[in-house]
């Protein structure tokens, strides 16, 4: 995916009070998400009101607290960025018939973007990537990883994968970590052509770039800055 190439990322920060809760649906909470600003939606519903609550809950929101107001008793619900998106993968999981003991979690890779392990039974997204990526390109992982575990371990991405990944939606757009490696990795170095390489620890040896030539050639040595913090 070459979307987020040279945009900054951006701040999924800000929270979005609803004050109309019934008007929250699956689509609704897409369209807010697919901003990418939002890392939260809250809101309110009358704690007599316990189809609304059940409904909210459903679509992936938690309960938090109560609170009064006149006569009234409410309900507070939130659902971030975070939980919304293991809503969807549960949820992908699920029409596609990935019951127990398959689960999906959230890792800390910053490498690669999604994982199907199959001794674990878990689809595992890489919590980075949620921060830096859109709402579509985190489903799109979802997608390559359920079809991965649909296709099984001696499948990889060979013929059969393919086929399956396509017809549960998957583009099939290249989705590696150097998109992650672009926003988070601490030293960004450059060869004397403008080609960019990026370590997460700091480079010890001098390093040439792989881009201008093969093996080591002094003439395309890269040099390094460290990223601010
Ligand atoms: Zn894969
Ligand atoms: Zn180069």
């Amino acid at each position: 995916m070459t979307v987020i190439l040279d945009k900054q990322m951006s701040e999924k920060t800000q929270v979005l009070e609803v004050p109309a809760p019934d008007l929250i649906d699956r689509e609704f909470i897409h369209e807010v998400f697919s901003h990418d600003e939002f890392g939260e939606l809250r809101t309110f519903v009358p704690l007599t009101n316990h189809q609304l609550i059940f409904q909210l809950e459903a679509l992936g929101f938690e309960t938090g607290r109560q609170f009064s107001k006149g006569k009234n008793r409410f309900q507070r619900l939130r659902l971030d960025r975070f939980e919304y998106i293991a809503f969807l993968a549960r949820k992908k999981m699920a029409e596609h018939g990935l019951q127990a003991p398959w689960e999906f979690i959230f890792d800390s890779a910053k490498q690669r973007a999604g994982l199907c392990n199959y001794t674990d039974h878990q689809i595992s997204l890489s919590k980075y990537l949620v921060q830096y990526h859109s709402l579509d390109q985190s489903e799109q992982v979802i997608l390559h990883e359920v079809a991965h575990a649909l296709a099984g371990k001696d499948a990889g991405h060979g013929p059969n994968w393919k086929q399956i990944a396509k017809s549960i939606g998957y583009r099939g757009e290249k989705f590696t970590g150097k998109e992650i490696a672009e926003q988070t990795a601490k030293w960004i170095g450059e060869c004397k052509n403008g080609h960019r390489h990026y370590r997460y620890k700091s480079p010890r040896a001098q390093l040439a770039c792989g881009y201008c030539g093969k093996g080591f050639n002094r003439r395309y040595l890269i040099s390094w800055t460290e990223r601010a913090a």
